[in-house]
């Protein structure tokens, strides 16, 4: 049975965390629903190579449908899974979040007049039927969400789904002859931004040095960026400094900028706001110095350092850099 179908992105010959994280979430939901997975992929045949598409194996998916488009834009991935979904009947369509799963989720519910959940952190299986639970209210309450019909899609929270290679073989390439609708052909892609201020995508990094207005000045980064390099890390920021221009949007963490979940999170002169929680509860670790005793980011960090960012942000780096030297 064809059950849930998602969506990876690839670039330079490998398939982003969110993507497969994704692929492993549905894989291991099509076979509690006694159906299997399959993925989409869209781009250039000359890099989507059958040794590639087949990966896709590894994460569980039994099936790669190849549609050769332009890749990196949301309506010609609409038209490949609204095909696919239609000729093959799939239930679902899971997405891992990011900006481009919003898109093509989004774009996908209005062509088949689907049902949609956005912001999911779970999905679980009830009576044969998937059930996406989401926070609401600002994440004080949670909801669970069935679907009345077919298909539903589930849009979950960047890197909500878990990457697992659980799968035992290659998957099965299927190629999709593929009639792109005329308003999918009018958007291009000119230009793939470059990401500045960080060599690493925050939304992929494992560890993360967040920096906030205590920083005191643009400058002050540096303290972050030299602990995050002795980490192995990436820096983050609140929007209180991106809007006064300290750090690049491209960093931002919160309600209107990235959603992040790493393992170590490390909050540097942050205050703790609703806004920018949103975008960072869900860290493993999360480790805050603040040199307010009564800062609300030590309501929900694991670890709480009281003092001077100054002082500490420069001993945590040497001591890093001691660690790792020895
Ligand atoms: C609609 C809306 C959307 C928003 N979206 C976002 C969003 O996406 N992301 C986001 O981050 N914010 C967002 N905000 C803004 C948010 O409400 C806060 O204003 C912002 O997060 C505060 O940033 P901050 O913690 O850097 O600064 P502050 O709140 O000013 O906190 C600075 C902290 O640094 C501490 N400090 C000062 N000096 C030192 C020192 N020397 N050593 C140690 N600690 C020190 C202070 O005690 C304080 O707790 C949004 C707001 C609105 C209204």
């Amino acid at each position: 049975m064809s059950a849930i179908l998602t969506y990876a992105l690839h670039y330079e010959g490998e398939f982003n965390k969110n993507s497969l994280g994704a692929v492993s979430e549905a894989s291991k939901l099509a076979g509690e629903l006694g159906g299997e997975a399959a993925v989409v992929v869209v781009g250039d045949p000359g890099e989507l190579t059958d040794d590639l598409c087949k990966s896709l194996g590894k994460y569980g998916a039994k099936k790669v449908y190849r549609a050769e488009a332009p890749e990196g834009l949301a309506q010609p991935v609409v038209d490949a899974m609204a095909k696919v979904i239609q000729d093959e009947g799939f239930k679902y369509a899971l997405f891992g979040g990011g900006l481009l799963g919003f898109e093509i989720g989004a774009g996908l519910t209005a062509r088949l007049n689907a049902g949609v959940t956005m912001e999911v952190t779970e999905v679980k299986v009830q009576d044969g039927k998937l059930v996406a639970v989401r926070p609401v209210l600002q994440d004080s309450a949670i909801v669970d969400v069935e679907y009345v019909g077919e298909p539903g899609i589930i849009i979950g929270r960047l890197n909500a789904f878990d990457t697992n290679e659980s799968g035992d073989g290659d998957a099965e390439v299927v190629d999709v002859d593929l009639q792109l609708e005329e308003h999918s052909t009018r958007a291009k892609m000119v230009k793939r931004g470059e990401q500045r201020g960080a060599d690493v995508n925050i939304e992929d990094a494992d560890l993360l040095v967040a920096g906030g207005r205590g920083l005191g000045k643009a400058e002050g980064f540096e303290l972050c960026e030299q602990l995050a390099e002795a980490l192995g890390g990436a820096v983050a920021a609140t929007r209180a400094v991106v809007d006064a221009g300290w750090y690049p949007y491209a960093a931002q963490i919160g309600q209107t900028g990235k959603t992040v979940a790493p393992k170590l999170y490390l909050a540097a002169g942050i205050s703790g706001a609703i806004q920018h929680k949103v975008g960072m509860q869900s860290s493993e670790n999360i480790v805050a110095i603040n040199k307010d005793p009564n800062a609300p980011i030590f309501e929900f960090s694991d670890l709480g350092i009281v003092g001077d960012l100054n002082k500490i942000l420069p001993k945590l780096t040497e001591a890093v850099k001691a660690k790792k030297g020895g």
